[in-house]
C-alpha cells in the first residue's frame, strides 16, 4: 500500500515551515530531499567506521572498503548491470558524461559525427562540443515537434555510418518528455554507434535495466534519487570501458608507476583516481534501498497521479500554456502565463512557502525553440500531494492577479 503521509514522515525537511508557511517543494527535479535512513546513514559512516578505502590493512579501512563495494553491487543490481566492474563511482550525470566525452577524443577522427537531441541538458551538449572541436567531429542535433518531442523519422534520416555516439536524455528534465530510448539505441546499433543515455532525470522515477536496453552507456546522479551530492553513476558496458583511456590520472587508478611508464588498474579503478566521496557512494546504495522499499511501479503511478491532477488544475489559470505536452511524461511541468515573466511568480509563491524552479533549467535551446525566457517549472516527487499542488495552484493565481 502506498501511504504518502507515511513516507513523508521518513522526510523531516518536509515538515519544516519556509518564510513562515509550510513547505511546498517542486524542486525535486533539481534535487530530491532526503529521507532519515540516509541522512542517519552519513552519520552512522562518520561515527563508525571512517577511513580511506582500498588502501589500509586496518579494521577501519576494510570496513568502508567492503561498505562502498556493497554499495556498488547494489547499484549493479538495481540497473541490472552484467558486471560491477561497469560500475564507475564519480561525482553525477556531469562528471560521466565529461569523461565519456573526453575518452572518445582518442576515438574519432574529422568527419565523424556525434549526436544529441534538442531536448538535451547542457551536461550533455558541451563536452560533445569540446570533443568536436578537440577532433573536428560534427554535432549533429535531433529535432523535435512542439509538443516537445524527439521526431524519430528525423532522427533515422541522420543517422549514418558517420555517426560514432548518440548521446541523449532518457527523460527531459525541462519538459518530462520521455524519450524512446529503445528505438533510439536500436537505431544507432543498426549504424555501429555507441549510446550514451543521461538518465538524471529518469532514475528518479523508475528502475532502468541497462541489459534491457543495450545502451553503451547510462548516466545518472546520486543527489536526484535520495542520496547526498556528489555522487553518481556512470554504467558503461565492459568492452567500451576498456576501450576509452582513463579520464583523470592519480593515485587508485594505476597498477604500475615509474618515471619511464605507467600501467593502468583493471576495472573500475581505471576510472576511480584519487580518493572519492565514500560517504556518498555508500549511502547511494542506502538510497536505492529506500527508494526500492516504497517500489519504482508504485512511484511512477503515484507520480502520474500528481502530473494529471496538477495539469487539470493549472489549466484553469486563464493564460496558461504548458510547454512539453507528450502522453509520455514524467511529473514535470513547465509552463508560463502570458504576460508575466516566470521568475516574478517564482519570487512571489516562495513568499508563500514554495519551491520552484524558474528560468531555462540549463537548457537553453529549449527555450529558444519555444522563443521563451524560460519558464516556471513544478516537478513532483512520490513524497508530494495533490494537497500541496492545490496551495500551488491558488499561490500561482494570486501571483497572477497580483501581476497583471
Ligand atoms: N542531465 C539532466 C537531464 C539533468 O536534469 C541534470 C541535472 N539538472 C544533469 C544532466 C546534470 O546533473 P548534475 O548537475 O547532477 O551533474
Amino acid at each position: 500500500m502506498f501511504d504518502v503521509q507515511k513516507i513523508r514522515a521518513d522526510f523531516p525537511i518536509l515538515s519544516q515551515k519556509v518564510n513562515g508557511k509550510p513547505l511546498v517543494y517542486f524542486d525535486n527535479g533539481a534535487t530530491s530531499q532526503k529521507p532519515q535512513v540516509v541522512i542517519d546513514a552519513i552519520s552512522k559512516y562518520y561515527s563508525e567506521i571512517n577511513a580511506n578505502i582500498h588502501r589500509g590493512v586496518h579494521k577501519l579501512s576494510q570496513l568502508a572498503t567492503d561498505a562502498y563495494e556493497n554499495s556498488r553491487n547494489t547499484i549493479q543490481n538495481h540497473i541490472n548491470a552484467k558486471h560491477n566492474h561497469e560500475i564507475i563511482f564519480c561525482s553525477g550525470t556531469t562528471f560521466g558524461i565529461n569523461l565519456v566525452a573526453s575518452g572518445f577524443g582518442s576515438l574519432l577522427k574529422a568527419g565523424d559525427e556525434v549526436m544529441v537531441s534538442a531536448l538535451e541538458h547542457h551536461s550533455n551538449i558541451v563536452p560533445w562540443q569540446f570533443l568536436c572541436e578537440r577532433t573536428g567531429a560534427k554535432l549533429v542535433v535531433i529535432p523535435m515537434n512542439q509538443k516537445g518531442e524527439l521526431i524519430m523519422a528525423e532522427y533515422d534520416k541522420l543517422l549514418s555510418d558517420k555517426t560514432k555516439i548518440v548521446a541523449v536524455n532518457h527523460i527531459s528534465n525541462a519538459l518530462g518528455t520521455v524519450n524512446p530510448i529503445e528505438y533510439i539505441i536500436k537505431k544507432a546499433h543498426e549504424v555501429g554507434a555507441a549510446v550514451l543515455i543521461d538518465g538524471a532525470q529518469a532514475t528518479p522515477h523508475l528502475k532502468p535495466d541497462v541489459q534491457a536496453l543495450d545502451c553503451d552507456f547510462y548516466v545518472f546522479s546520486g543527489h536526484k534519487i535520495c542520496a547526498p551530492t556528489g555522487v553518481g553513476i556512470l554504467y558503461g558496458k565492459e568492452e567500451w570501458l576498456r576501450k576509452l583511456p582513463p579520464y583523470q590520472g592519480g593515485g587508485e587508478m594505476i597498477a604500475e608507476v615509474t618515471f619511464e611508464k605507467t600501467t593502468y588498474a583493471d576495472l573500475p579503478h581505471k576510472f576511480e583516481a584519487g580518493t572519492p566521496n565514500i560517504s556518498g557512494g555508500i549511502v547511494l546504495g542506502t538510497a536505492l534501498d529506500y527508494m526500492n522499499s516504497i517500489g519504482f511501479e508504485n512511484i511512477a503511478s503515484y507520480e502520474q497521479e500528481l502530473l494529471d491532477y496538477g495539469t487539470k488544475r493549472l489549466l484553469e489559470i486563464e493564460g496558461l500554456t504548458i510547454y512539453g505536452t507528450s502522453e509520455n511524461k514524467a511529473s514535470v511541468i513547465s509552463f508560463n502565463i502570458e504576460g508575466i515573466h516566470p521568475y516574478d511568480i517564482g519570487t512571489i509563491i516562495d513568499k508563500l512557502g514554495i519551491a520552484v524552479r524558474t528560468g531555462h533549467h540549463c537548457a537553453q535551446p529549449i527555450m529558444n525553440f519555444f522563443n521563451i525566457p524560460g519558464t516556471i517549472r513544478a516537478s513532483f516527487a512520490f513524497y508530494n500531494t495533490k494537497e500541496e499542488i492545490d496551495i500551488f495552484v491558488e499561490a500561482v493565481k494570486k501571483a497572477h492577479m497580483m501581476l497583471s
